[in-house]
């Protein structure tokens, strides 16, 4: 269920210190350590969850809660009312620098368009 080498699976099970701005057991969130706008957050799922294409029913549960846990962790730090982006970095195109299915939360600023 985790990857012993990777750093999600690491932080999500204490092995790297990194506080944890919200846990349910499923999905935790950390402050990202290259924040990109005033809040910048990340739902991680305990389990490892690689490509989203190839994930299994469970995996995609697991990587769905984070939907409902950035919901949550949004309302907790105060930026629903100004407004926050999910973003989800898939695959080399994507730039994806950690091979564990994350969900960025970003806020506090004015985004600017995608792309
Ligand atoms: P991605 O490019 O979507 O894979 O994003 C990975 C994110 O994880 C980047 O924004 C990194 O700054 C962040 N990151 C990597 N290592 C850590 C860490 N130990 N603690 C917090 N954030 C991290
Ligand atoms: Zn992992």
């Amino acid at each position: 269920m985790t990857d012993p080498n990777c750093i999600f699976c690491k932080i999500g099970r204490g092995e790297i210190a990194s506080p944890k701005v919200y846990d349910d057991g499923v999905v935790f969130a950390i402050k990202d350590i290259h924040p990109r706008a005033p809040t910048h957050i990340l739902l991680i799922p305990h389990a490892h969850v690689g490509a989203l294409a190839d994930a299994a029913p469970q995996e995609a549960d697991a990587a769905a809660r984070c939907v409902r846990a950035a919901a949550q962790v949004a309302r907790d730090v105060g930026v629903t009312a100004g407004g926050f982006r999910l973003v989800v970095n898939q695959g080399l195109d994507a730039g994806q620098e950690v091979p564990h299915f994350h969900l960025h939360l970003l806020a506090g600023r004015r985004l600017g368009a995608m792309g």
